[in-house]
């Protein structure tokens, strides 16, 4: 950036251009998308730029709807009616855009290519495996389940990740009961096969929770009157209460339903093993190990990072995080032209503190060492769009009463470097990282397309955000992610939302909130005519309970 040199904004070019030589314009640059959940399939359905040359690799040839799994475990919905092709979802765009389906193994950075191989096993009883080079790579992978090491647990426990889990579910719980059903079974076990456990009190586990809570009652019982009585739902959270991101007053409500509903909430229980019928866990309140019989376990206590995510990580030097660290401009720190959004990955968002002389420098124009309030003024703009949580704290705190801040005590209105470092010396509490959500990455997706879309343009605008703010349009903002709001689907026709500003709504209007949401959310008109009549049809007949 010219002049003042903030290093923050020096950066502010985020994209790299292998091909500035007229001789080579004509080939098209290869863009390689690892990946079609919500990051890599929003990112594809944004992408309108034909001069790129577009691959996509996936083991899966459909994007799922995510936010819907839960109700797929009980019947409400069925599998088809989230998923939809990746092969439709491209082939409504003007440019062509090539399908593999098979999981990407290996990135190689230094000869900039991704190794695949097959899903499906070749009649050689191995698997094709093949090569795709880049020039620009898409990593949006999601991440997998998290256990946390605990013993036993995939090998015993489902986890409610992928669709063919929420069908894997589905048929255990009718298998629970038609096996309870048998008449050589005890009054024991017929009480432990019927005890279902859910290992998670975060969104995913609660809900799924809720589900099987309504499934049961609403279906099961009528079909296997016999059985009720035995039937049990048990909760584990390690925390000391359940749906922790969210407002109290919903994390109150939820415990206080799931209470009258019977479902029993065990929070300060961490579990330290799980066998074929046992689960232990760790009581944190008596510090004694419990064994819990169960007939089925569902696991979702959170995300990992996937083994290919860390192997690429070593190989570009990011060794000790644990997430795969990209810049607001999804930009993987320490590589050229690759990019990572959604799940498998997190913005390392920069600490003003640690810029803090080379803001102060950039407000003080004319190098004097002091800086009047209407310098710091004229550059507080520019701060907060690359430091998302300075937006933040004068939210808060109101420009005005910030400003006054910044003028030393006697009423002065020049500051030094080290008033200034005392004035933004909270704005840091403001950091927090983005959440694992389709939200997040459907926007990262929308986003890194239009960066991809303008690529042109903003290559003759490389300049940062102060020289050129006239041809604003043309560079390239970091992400700044919009929150609309969450929900948390309890059961029995209710839910609750926390919405931005603390909006806190609870009840059944609340799941009426969330049928539309979600019907507006879906991805196509078919899959939004399939789960409505899937909708409709529970109201009527019930859930399907054969197996
Ligand atoms: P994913 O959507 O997981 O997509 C990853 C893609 O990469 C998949 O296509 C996968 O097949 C592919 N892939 C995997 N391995 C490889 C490989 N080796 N090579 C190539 N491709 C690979 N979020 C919300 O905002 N609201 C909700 O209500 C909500 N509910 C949820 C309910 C459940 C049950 C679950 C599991 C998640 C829910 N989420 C919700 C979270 C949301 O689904 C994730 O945050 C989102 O899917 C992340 O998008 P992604 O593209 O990063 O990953
Ligand atoms: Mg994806
Ligand atoms: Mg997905
Ligand atoms: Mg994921
Ligand atoms: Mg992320």
């Amino acid at each position: 950036v010219s002049g003042g040199g903030v290093a923050a904004f020096s950066d502010a070019r985020p994209f790299q251009f292998g091909y500035a030589d007229a001789a080579h314009d004509v080939k098209k640059k290869k863009v390689v998308v690892l990946g079609t959940g919500w990051a890599g399939t929003s990112f594809l359905k944004s992408l309108k730029d034909p001069s790129y040359d577009v691959h996509v690799i996936s083991p899966r040839n459909y994007f799922a709807f995510t936010p819907l799994l839960p109700s797929v475990t009980n019947g409400t919905v069925e599998a088809r009616s989230i998923v939809e092709p990746i092969r439709s979802i491209v082939r409504k765009k003007k440019f062509d855009v090539h399908f593999k389906e098979a999981e990407c193994y290996k990135i190689d950075t230094v000869n900039k290519k991704v190794c695949c191989r097959s899903t499906q096993e070749n009649n050689l009883g191995g698997s094709e495996e093949f090569t795709v080079d880049y020039d620009y790579l898409v990593i949006a992978m999601g991440a997998r389940a998290n256990t946390f090491n605990t013993p036993g647990v995939v090998e015993y426990a489902h986890f409610l990740k992928e669709v063919e889990d929420a069908q894997r579910i589905r048929r255990t719980v009718i298998d629970c009961f038609e096996r309870a059903s048998l008449p050589t079974v005890s009054e024991e076990e017929k009480k432990r096969i019927l005890h279902f456990v859910v290992v998670g009190g975060g969104p995913t586990g609660v809900e799924f929770a809720a589900e099987l809570h309504d499934f049961v009652n609403e279906d099961l019982a009528k079909l296997y009157p016999a059985l009720k009585q035995h039937v049990k739902i048990t909760l584990l959270e390690a925390a000391d209460h359940i749906l922790n991101m969210f407002d109290k007053r919903i994390t109150e409500f939820a415990e206080e339903k799931f209470q009258r509903d019977g479902i029993d909430v065990k929070t300060g229980s961490m579990v330290v093993k799980v066998s074929d019928k046992e689960i232990s866990t760790k009581e944190r309140s008596s510090g004694k190990t419990v064994e819990i019989p169960f007939g089925m376990v569902v696991w979702s206590t959170g995300i990992g990072t996937r083994p290919v995510i860390m192997d690429f990580m070593k190989q570009i030097g990011q060794t000790n995080r644990r997430v795969l660290a990209t810049d607001e401009w999804l930009r993987v720190e320490g590589c050229d032209s690759i990019y990572a959004l959604g799940d498998c990955a997190t913005i390392n968002q920069r600490k003003v503190m640690e810029d803090i002389a080379a803001i102060f420098s950039k407000a003080d124009e004319n190098n004097s060492g002091t800086l009047k309030v209407d310098d710091f003024k004229g550059v507080i703009k520019d701060i907060a769009e690359r430091y998302p949580q300075v937006q933040i704290h004068l939210k808060k705190n109101q420009l005005r009463n910030f400003l006054q801040l910044l003028k030393s005590k006697d009423g002065e209105d020049e500051l030094n470097i080290e008033k200034f470092k005392q004035a933004l010396a909270e704005v840091d509490k403001q950091m927090k990282s983005l959440p694992p959500t389709a939200q997040v990455a459907s926007q990262q997706g929308v986003y890194l397309a239009d960066c991809f879309n303008r690529m042109d343009i903003c290559e003759k605008y490389p300049e940062g955000p102060i020289r050129f703010r006239a041809a604003g349009r043309h560079r390239f903002r970091p992400f700044r992610y919009k929150h609309f709001g969450q929900f948390a689907p309890l059961g029995g026709e209710q839910a609750a939302a926390q919405l931005p500003g603390d909006w806190v709504s609870i009840g059944h209007s609340t799941q009426w909130l969330w049928y539309s949401v979600y019907a507006s959310k879906l991805v196509s008109w078919r899959t939004r005519l399939l789960v409505i009549s899937d909708w409709g049809r529970r109201f009527i007949f019930g859930r399907d309970s054969s197996r």
